[in-house]
């Protein structure tokens, strides 16, 4: 009988100390792609990377580890610099999935390292630096934004498509919500910016969005060339 007991005292240890470690983690990732369109044709306007223009097509802004509630943890760990050397085998893909476009030009270690710094370090338990860039990039391999949309009819050619559109094709094709964000041009027309996805805590299954981040569209939207 003592024995059992103490059995089960142990497991009550076990089991409390499980809920402290998953405690300190977060709920689901935000994977957020950008349209390279509407980040040049705002009013901050663009920069092409050093190895030149981009590729026309959606490109990754970053893997961001949320809260239930809709809050985030950031810079998780001032510790754990970014290292370029840590990806050096994802260079290509990087420069070509994840350009930077602000500017003055870059070669887009700046952009990644500030990603890494304030949204990766959050995530750092599940995955290292190396994994962080690499499930972004797989991820990215999972969704094809632009082919789902001209695939609908809707292509980037400055022309405005109606939100629901937009969404209900992301949903076809994908099974999933997509939440969507716009910016505005110089002209202040309502635009697609960005395009956020769920994906479970281990950064492997897109899933349904429980909470979304603020942010307006119109009910038409422009979809600008690149
Ligand atoms: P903004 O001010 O453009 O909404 O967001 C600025 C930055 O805050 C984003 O690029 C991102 O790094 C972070 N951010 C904004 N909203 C969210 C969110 O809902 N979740 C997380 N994890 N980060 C966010
Ligand atoms: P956030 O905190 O919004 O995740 O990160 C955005 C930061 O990365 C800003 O300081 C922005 O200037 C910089 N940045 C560099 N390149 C890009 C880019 O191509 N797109 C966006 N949205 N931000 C970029």
């Amino acid at each position: 009988m003592r024995h059992n007991i103490s059995i089960l005292i142990n497991l009550l240890i076990i089991q409390g100390l499980a809920v402290l470690v998953v405690s300190q983690g977060f709920d689901f990732f935000y994977f957020v792609q950008q349209w390279p369109g509407s980040y040049c044709d705002s009013k901050q306007s663009c920069c092409y990377p050093k190895s030149g223009k981009p590729a026309s097509d959606f490109s990754i802004h970053g893997l961001w580890p949320n809260y239930q509630d809709g809050s985030y943890p950031s810079n998780c760990d001032p510790d754990s610099p970014f290292d370029q050397s840590k990806i050096s085998d994802l260079a290509g893909r990087m420069q070509e999935d994840w350009p930077s476009l602000a500017c003055p030009s870059s070669d887009g270690l700046i952009f990644w390292s500030h990603e890494w710094d304030k949204h990766g370090t959050c995530s750092e338990f599940v995955l290292d630096q190396h994994d962080y860039f690499a499930t972004a990039l797989n991820l990215k391999k999972q969704v094809d934004f632009l082919q789902i949309l001209t695939n609908a009819g809707i292509n980037p050619n400055g022309e405005f498509y109606s939100l629901e559109s937009i969404k209900d094709a992301i949903k076809g094709a994908t099974g999933y919500s997509p939440w969507i964000e716009c910016n505005i041009d110089e002209s202040s027309n309502s635009q697609l910016y960005q395009i956020y996805m769920c994906v479970d805590n281990s950064g492997t299954n897109i899933t349904e969005c429980d909470v979304l981040p603020h942010g307006k569209c119109a009910s038409e939207i422009k979809f600008p060339s690149f």
